[in-house]
């Protein structure tokens, strides 16, 4: 793929960007490397200080780069200044909590003294997708920078700006250059960029495809990797629940960034009895959102982030149909080759059609069926998928049961699925493994060592 930023609203590409060469990649590896040997022996307050500045340079620059998702692909500026936001939020929690986090922590043994150390790695490499082109970047950076690694950043090849403005933001608040880089490569780049003794570790955000070559890559060099990958998340309404508000939320995690996140609501999955009122009530809500330019604070959802991903929504919709599926509400793309698509729901969905079994990335609302409980529970596990899930009823005690049954890194009862700096963030089965964020992000690229004095 080019590296470019190219509009989807407008269609027009508006900046490109020469690919760096391996030499130039090369030597920034090395400078990292270089600056790790020094920012390891610095002071948690020391990175706390500077981790608080980027904090404070994400919300004052919070329009300016909300206009760039907006340009580079298409999230809404309102959105866009939020997601600023939630990444001060975070940079502020590792500045508050990583000292904590990876203090010593002692254990009882027949030895003099004993405990864990927990120990910076190196270089982080990071493979990056352009669904929060901010966000994504920042769950990573502020714990490994705090917890005294560097990382090198390889974002998605459509978002460049977004990658360099993140890395103009940590230079800025204080941070060695060499500490957080931008690595402007494609992805044929990574595996030698993983073979490199230098680098020590990776996470890959995105697709099943890339997960599993990243994956491979760095299993050959005895590497970690933490993989966040695609979802389908099931949305469970049982009979008992709030189906008003039920359905007033389903929406709205139908539509987050066009519908384009790991953890919007894919699956909804409703006992027969509140099924029809429930498609009624959703159907209304999602014909209310607005779109539009993604610049004007107004617009509720925008563009794709490329027409290829919604021509290929398009297929997946087409198929699910001649399969059986049902069309509830059509949208959709206005033709072939464009970037936005309106929202599409889809009922009777049923095993061996694409949208039974395949992750929808854009507004599709998938409407499944269930008998009772235990046929909703059984629903949701039927699949490749366990990144999050969401269960409705008005029995919170039963909510939370049913919730430990749901094969999924998240379960939320009552409300909709989303990440927070305080809790951990990852899934099961094919939507990858390891964790980011909370406490057990920061020491997923550590160190654990034993210190045993006898
Ligand atoms: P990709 O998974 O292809 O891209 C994500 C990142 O991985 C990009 O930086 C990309 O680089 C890189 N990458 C891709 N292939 C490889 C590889 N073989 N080796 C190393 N790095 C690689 O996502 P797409 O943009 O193609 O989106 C396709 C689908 O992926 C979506 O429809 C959705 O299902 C899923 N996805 C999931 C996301 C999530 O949040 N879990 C986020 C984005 C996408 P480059 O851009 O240069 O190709």
């Amino acid at each position: 793929m080019p590296i470019e930023s190219l509009n989807p609203y407008s269609g027009r590409v508006e900046r490109r960007f020469r690919a760096f060469g391996w030499a130039k990649t090369a030597r920034i590896v090395a400078q990292a490397h270089q600056a790790f040997a020094q920012w390891r022996t610095t002071s948690f307050d020391h990175r706390a200080r500077l981790m608080r500045r980027a904090a404070e340079l994400l919300r004052e620059r919070q329009q300016e780069l909300a206009e760039l998702m907006a340009r580079e692909m298409g999230k809404p500026v309102t959105d866009g200044r939020a997601e600023a936001v939630k990444c001060a939020l975070c940079c502020d929690y590792y500045a508050d909590h990583a000292e904590q986090f990876l203090a010593d922590e002692q254990i009882k043994t027949d030895a003099q003294h004993s405990f864990i150390a927990h120990e910076p790695i190196g270089i982080v490499l990071a493979v990056m997708p352009w669904n929060f082109p901010f966000w994504q970047v920042v769950r990573f950076a502020a714990p490994a920078l705090m917890a005294g690694n560097v990382g090198l950043l390889k974002h998605a090849s459509n978002v460049p700006q977004c990658a360099l403005a993140l890395e103009k933001i940590f230079h800025d608040a204080g941070f060695p250059p060499a500490t957080f880089r931008t690595l402007l490569v494609g992805s044929e780049v990574v595996e030698k960029l993983i073979e490199d003794d230098r680098v020590r570790a990776v996470t890959l955000t995105g697709s099943e495809p890339a997960g599993a070559a990243v994956a491979a890559a760095a299993g050959r060099q005895i590497k970690k990797t933490v993989l966040e990958l695609g979802g389908s998340d099931a949305f469970i309404v049982l009979a008992d629940a709030d189906v008003a508000l039920a359905a007033k939320t389903a929406a709205q995690a139908r539509m987050i960034n066009a519908g384009q996140s790991c953890i919007a609501a894919k699956r909804f999955i409703i006992e027969k009895l509140v099924l029809k009122e429930f498609i009624s009530q959703m159907k209304t809500h999602l014909l209310a959102f607005r779109t539009g330019d993604p610049l004007d604070p107004a617009t509720q959802y925008g563009p794709l982030a490329r027409a290829d991903l919604a021509d290929e929504l398009t297929q997946q919709v087409g198929d699910s149909v001649k399969q059986g599926a049902k069309v509830e509400l059509y949208g959709g793309q206005s033709k072939p080759g464009t970037a936005l698509f309106r929202p599409v729901m889809l009922s009777q969905v049923k095993p061996g059609q694409r949208a039974y079994s395949e992750e929808f990335f854009g507004p599709v609302a998938i409407i499944l069926e269930a008998k009772d409980a235990d046929d909703a529970i059984r629903l949701a596990n039927d699949s490749r998928f366990g990144l999050g899930g969401s269960i409705w009823t008005r029995d919170a005690a039963r909510g939370q049961a049913l919730a430990r049954r749901v094969e999924a890194g998240a379960v939320f009862v009552n409300s909709l699925v989303k990440s927070s700096p305080e809790m951990p963030f990852g899934g099961v089965k094919k939507s990858g493994y390891g964790r980011e964020l909370s406490h057990l992000g920061i020491r997923e690229f550590v160190n654990q060592k034993s210190i045993w004095v006898a």
